[in-house]
């Protein structure tokens, strides 16, 4: 690969800025930097100050071509490594994820706007611990015996699904796609990811440092819009899984092209997760669950964004005050500042997106907008993508407010009087992500735990994935799981049945 361009620095860098001109342009292609073969590129922005940072790629279907021909290439000869083996490079690539950690961190707050200290350096932390876990579980792609006869030996042997077809969001670009690769590679699978358009760098850096370590066409990765580049990808003939996590409307498409291919797709797709608080809660701690459940410091982008809560009326107008006073003392700012609670919105499109529902919020009858925290103040960030976050009250359940996915960082907070009344409330919803229960009581907790329709339920906290717990949901949120064991047995092999008659 001597002939390949080598735009990027050797050592981790803390300029996010040079780092993302130098991989503007390019597409990672069986083990090196590749430029699209269109020509075309398109911007990459800072959020936070509107500044064209980079160009990337615009990947078209000869580029999904010749990406899915490495992979394909690639992957017959990554099947012969020995599971743990496999486990073992993956490992090794999280330790250099880890080195990396700050400098990933950087460029993912550069162009998604996501805060440095609160967010981004957190996200680069846990796609280093994703690798890691799956890492060690290669010697977990385990078979059965199966009784059958006594002269027959009867097996199960798990083998991987071939190429893997991967689409990502930005909301959280680097660690959705590590629970994508992650599993994909230690079962045997290669990838091909199609990262999405607001966010394409970070992730480009993580497939390139991965490729110091693993055979090259095992992790390709490339850059270009959903119906030009994720279309091709899912459509390809060699690509044998797709597994995406975006917008419910786009998952319907791609689950209706996987299945033109009879393709299996595992689909994570979006939330309007109840948080229900009882009066017998722990106050301050719930206080302070609510703002990261709302994930506030991302503002609000997340799927499993508590954007509905249900207070019991007892401490309703408490609760509300002292949601409203905590998220007033969170720093609005430039993203890569320490000092920053709450960078920006990623992009002009969904900035218009959340100004809509919060006026259609405001307009609504009986509502009230508690606005928070404050806009910043630097001229350098006047053309920020910046938004105050909205506590809403006075909405009733039929408010799209209280219905639909916004986004953004907007949440609705209604009183409850009684469980069975709460409980119907949060399953009445098209999503079935994640929920969680605020209350010493728990016997109460896990009543409504078994009943809520949702994949994940907490009680008195409120994570993000955590690797080895299955993450994914029901009803309009998904389909399949992710971050554990049996998400990649499920998810990324096959189990073929072998039978020796020694009879
Ligand atoms: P958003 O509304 O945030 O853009 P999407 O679900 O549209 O969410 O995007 C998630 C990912 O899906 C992105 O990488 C995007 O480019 C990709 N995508 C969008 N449309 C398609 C499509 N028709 N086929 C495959 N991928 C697509
Ligand atoms: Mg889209």
């Amino acid at each position: 690969m001597l002939d390949r361009p080598h735009p990027t620095p050797a050592a981790p860098t803390l300029d996010p800025f040079a780092l993302a001109k130098a991989l503007s342009g390019y597409h990672f292609v069986d083990g090196g930097y590749v430029p699209g073969r269109n020509g075309k590129t398109f911007a990459v922005v800072n959020p936070a100050t509107g500044v064209e940072v980079a160009r990337a790629a615009e990947g078209d279907a000869d580029d999904v071509d010749m990406a899915v021909q490495a992979a394909a290439r690639a992957q017959k000869e990554w099947a012969k490594v020995p599971a743990r083996k496999r486990g073992a490079l993956v490992h090794q690539c999280a330790a250099l994820l880890k080195e990396h950690q700050e400098e990933l961190a950087r460029l993912i707050a550069l162009e998604t706007g996501k805060a440095l200290r609160t967010e981004s350096r957190v996200e680069a932390g846990v796609v280093a611990d994703i690798f890691e876990f799956f890492g060690g579980l290669g010697s977990e792609l385990k078979g059965e015996s199966v009784p059958f006869a006594p002269n027959v030996l009867s097996v199960t042997v798990r083998e991987p699904l071939g190429v893997v077809g991967a689409i990502i969001p930005w909301n959280v670009p680097m660690l959705l796609m590590a629970l994508k690769v992650a599993p994909a590679l230690v079962a045997g699978n290669t990838v091909v990811v199609k990262s999405a358009e607001e966010a394409p760098l970070a992730v480009m850096r993580i497939c390139e440092l991965m490729n110091r370590v693993l055979p090259p066409g095992c992790f390709n990765i490339l850059s270009g819009f959903g119906p030009e580049c994720g279309a091709p990808l899912v459509d390809h003939p060699k690509v044998r899984k797709v597994t995406f996590t975006g917008s419910v409307e786009t998952g319907k498409i791609v689950a209706r092209a996987a299945a033109n291919k009879l393709v299996p797709v595992t689909l994570e797709l979006g939330g309007k997760s109840p948080m229900i608080v009882f009066a017998d809660c722990d106050f301050d701690k719930t206080v302070s669950g609510a703002l990261t459940s709302m994930r506030f410091t991302r503002q609000g982008q997340s799927c499993t964004a508590a954007s509905r809560i249900y207070v019991e009326r007892p401490i309703f107008d408490r609760f509300v005050a002292a949601m409203k006073s905590a998220v007033d003392n969170m720093v609005m700012g430039d993203p890569l500042d320490e000092k920053t609670d709450i960078g920006t919105i990623v992009s002009e499109g969904q900035l218009e997106k959340v100004r809509g529902f919060i006026e259609e919020g405001r307009k609504t009858p009986g509502a009230t907008a508690h606005v928070c925290s404050a806009m910043p103040n630097d001229p350098a960030l006047k053309k920020g993508l910046f938004i105050q976050p909205v506590i809403f009250t006075g909405l009733t359940s039929d408010s799209r407010l209280v219905r639909e996915e916004i986004f953004g960082p907007v949440t609705v907070i209604a009183p409850f009087d009684e469980a069975e009344s709460v409980l119907a409330e949060a399953n009445d919803s098209e999503y079935g992500l994640a929920a969680s229960l605020w209350t010493n009581n728990l016997k109460v907790g896990l009543d409504l735990a078994h009943r809520l329709e949702a994949g994940l339920v907490q009680i008195n906290q409120n994570l993000v994935v955590q690797a080895n717990l299955s993450y994914g949901g029901v009803k309009s949120s998904g389909l399949g799981k992710e971050a554990s064991l049996e998400a990649m047995l499920e998810h990324f092999t096959h189990k073929k049945t072998i039978m020796v008659n020694m009879g």
